[in-house]
């Protein structure tokens, strides 16, 4: 049998890993400026967990999670989101017992069952951020910032649109739920049976369907954003407050849909309008029940997830690569073999002081040495031949300039330290 990487997985190749370590050392850089700390959890969770931290009804837990039991019979899925073990650890270290609010950021795969397709993956990446306890607006618009400031930093401001909604408190949500009920009662029968039973369990899920059936039912339903008691209205004004003294420019989308009991007053999409159907780069809410929901005290979290993957598909369908093209600092060309044993030895002191660098290892003629230094994207090219090796000096070629010097070989670092450093 041919060897394959399993459906909806991707191979990440030095090519690439240039893209990913570029916007993971962005995403890190943005998140110490906002004063957010890195947490990191297992693979992997007891499935009980996300059952719980996710929620029955979500089509995560309900179809897209990879679940086994382990030898000795406990049930283990592959972790389909960041935020539920986050929270799992925080309670389990008693994180709450520091300083609060604690704010946090991860990096971390993500395993889904899904159909594969352009932005759908069953192995993909996230970014994410979580703060818990804090109920204040402010702190839900600094979620947000952190993602725009991001986004700006990538050259995306203005193509991508945030969007933002609020589900409500939980006493807004119970009377909402029964006025979505009653408005819905009449074509429960038409509902798609997955909307049946959301009807019971959490029907404002049911406007977040993705069948057109159940779309055309619910295209006049009552909106939560007309229902909101005074506490979940003032809340949701004071973020947009905040979002407006920050410059940042958002569409209030009533539709927005967190669905879980657990999740409350803000939630948010960013979404791309250049990758197609697969657009939301990035989702995120207040959750206020979650962690006590978890087992841990009744304090409250909001936070986001940012696909990655997704995010490098915009980033690629507008033609922005703000990394800097991947490339040596230094070439050695060599005419002989013991030019090549001097360049060994030249490499090896570069290599110790930070200098990128490499050489021929398959005896190509000096001229497709030139050229694979071109294709290696080096900075500069040393050429060695048996001459230079009597002399002691080398040719060093400033490949960005096209200029050449002769050097001493004792001076090669020196020398190639202060030409990168001057224009
Ligand atoms: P969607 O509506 O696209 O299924 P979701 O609501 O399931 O998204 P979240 O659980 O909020 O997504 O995850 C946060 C982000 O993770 C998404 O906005 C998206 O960018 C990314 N994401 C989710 N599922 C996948 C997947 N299967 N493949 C790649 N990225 C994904
Ligand atoms: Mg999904």
């Amino acid at each position: 049998m041919e060897l394959r990487r399993p459906r909806g997985t991707q191979d990440i190749l030095p090519k690439d890993a240039l893209k990913w370590n570029y916007i993971e050392g962005l995403f890190k850089k943005v998140c110490k400026n906002f004063s957010y700390g890195e947490m990191r959890t297992p693979a992997f969770e007891y499935t009980e967990l996300f059952k719980r931290g996710v929620g029955d009804t979500t089509d995560i837990v309900q179809k897209e999670m990879f679940t086994f039991d382990t030898k000795s019979n406990e049930s283990i899925t592959l972790k389909p989101e960041g935020t539920a073990p986050v929270v799992r650890s925080f309670i389990e270290n008693k994180v709450y017992a520091d300083v609060q609010p604690t704010k946090i950021f991860y990096i971390t795969p993500c395993f889904r069952y899904e159909r594969p397709q352009a932005g759908r993956l069953r192995a993909f990446h996230q970014f994410g951020i979580e703060v818990f306890g804090s109920d204040s607006p402010a702190i839900d618009a600094e979620v947000i910032a952190l993602a725009m400031d991001f986004f700006d930093r990538l050259g995306l401001t203005d193509k991508l649109e945030l969007r933002i909604n609020s589900v409500g408190n939980i006493n807004s949500r119970k009377n909402y739920n029964s006025i979505l009920k009653d408005f819905l009662s009449k074509d429960l029968e038409k509902l798609c049976k997955t909307c049946q039973e959301r009807y019971e369990k959490n029907p404002m899920r049911i406007l977040d369907c993705k069948i057109e059936s159940c779309n055309q039912i619910t295209k006049n339903a009552p909106l939560m954003l007309n229902h909101l008691d005074e506490e979940s209205r003032t809340h949701f004004e004071s973020l947009k407050e905040n979002l407006d003294s920050l410059n940042i420019k958002y569409t209030v989308d009533p539709l927005i849909v967190r669905g879980l009991d657990y999740y409350t007053k803000t939630a948010f999409e960013i979404v791309s309008k250049d990758i197609g159907s697969q657009s939301t780069v990035c989702g995120g809410g207040r959750y206020d029940g979650l962690i006590n929901e978890l087992g841990g005290p009744d304090i409250s979290g909001v936070g986001f997830g940012l696909g990655i993957e997704r995010l490098l598909l915009t980033l690629e369908s507008l033609n922005l690569s703000p990394w800097q093209k991947d490339g040596l600092d230094v070439f050695i060309a060599t005419l002989g073999e013991k030019a090549s044993l001097e360049a060994t030895k030249i490499l090896h002191i570069l290599r110790k002081n930070d200098i990128s660098c490499d050489k021929d290892y398959l005896e190509r003629s000096i001229k497709a040495q030139f050229k694979l230094a071109n294709k290696r994207n080096s900075r500069f090219t040393i050429v060695i031949g048996e001459n230079e090796i009597i002399e002691n000096k080398v040719i060093l070629k400033d490949m960005k300039n096209s200029t050449q010097t002769e050097i001493g070989i004792q001076n090669i670092v020196d020398e190639v330290i202060r030409l990168s450093s001057a224009k």
